[in-house]
């Protein structure tokens, strides 16, 4: 079983999460931007962190054999904070780089104007950009939180089958697919969604533009559910075939539309800008 996480935080996770993915059949991840539960003071905050999921993180998930890319943005929580809003006048830089593969995560957390403003504007970077957008939707009033991005999408230059709306659930994965974007379900330990739902959603709305992702972070969370849904779905009768495309197929079409998706993992050199993951090393 080949596996595309197409939303996972490595930052926050371990080397023996890596090699526990790789054995799992994890081959390729996208790391979403978003916030670090300690909030930030400062633009510059952001980009050392951007820098990091471009150049760190990529190159110990190499280490590992897995292909690892981002999506880099100002994420909904922070984009109420006005000491990190001017993050929104640096993204230009980021956007152009090899590694991001999309705008993300956007969205919304509480609904604010705040939030309008910061979902739009990335948007509209989007689309000046030629790149696909994750859209983070919210974990309380799920189908307001919908509703709202939907229309916010409807107003944007960016067209409907370039955006993947993350955390979906029973209550807003039809709207999301009558809406023409990509269905992305987050799956997790013991709230939200787990993968017998995941199985049940296949059922009822088929594989065509579903994805499956961990959003494993810092909080509890596992990023081997990407297996342990396909292991679910192969229980309950779909086919090889049907697995390969929601774990593998639908997130590298996804994401291959900014055209910068690139799955062959490189070798590792020895060091990543002077430094090394060997202990005593330079
Ligand atoms: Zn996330």
């Amino acid at each position: 079983m080949r596996i595309f996480d197409p939303h996972v935080h490595m930052t926050s996770r371990t080397t023996d999460d890596y090699e526990a993915m790789y054995a799992a059949g994890v081959r390729a991840v996208v790391e979403p931007s978003f916030w670090l539960g300690q909030p930030r003071t400062s633009p510059e905050s952001f980009f050392d962190y951007f820098d990091s999921l471009l150049g760190w993180e990529p190159f110990r998930a190499a280490q590992y054999g897995i292909a690892h890319h981002c999506t880099i943005a100002l994420n909904p929580k922070e984009a109420n904070d006005p000491r990190c809003v001017p993050v929104l006048d640096a993204l230009p830089r980021y956007l152009v780089k090899d590694g991001v593969v999309a705008v993300g995560e956007i969205g919304y957390d509480s609904m604010t104007p705040a939030e309008d403003t910061a979902l739009a504007a990335q948007l509209q970077l989007a689309a000046d950009h030629d790149l696909p957008a994750l859209v983070h939707t919210p974990h309380r009033d799920k189908l307001a939180g919908l509703l709202r991005t939907l229309d916010v999408v409807r107003e944007s230059a960016l067209p409907a089958e370039r955006v993947l709306l993350d955390h979906l659930n029973e209550t807003t994965a039809r709207a999301a697919k009558d809406a023409g974007c990509w269905l992305g379900f987050s799956v997790y330990p013991d709230t939200k969604m787990d993968e017998d739902r995941m199985v049940a959603i296949l059922k009822e709305y088929g594989p065509e533009k579903v994805l499956v992702d961990s959003a494993a972070d810092w909080g509890r969370s596992d990023p081997l559910k990407t297996r342990k849904v396909g292991d679910a779905m192969l229980a309950a009768g779909f086919d090889e075939d049907d697995v390969d495309r929601v774990l593998w197929r639908n997130p590298v079409a996804f994401y291959g539309t900014g055209g910068r998706l690139d799955l062959d993992v490189e070798k590792p050199g020895a060091t990543h800008e002077g430094n090394s993951v060997l202990r005593g090393g330079s």
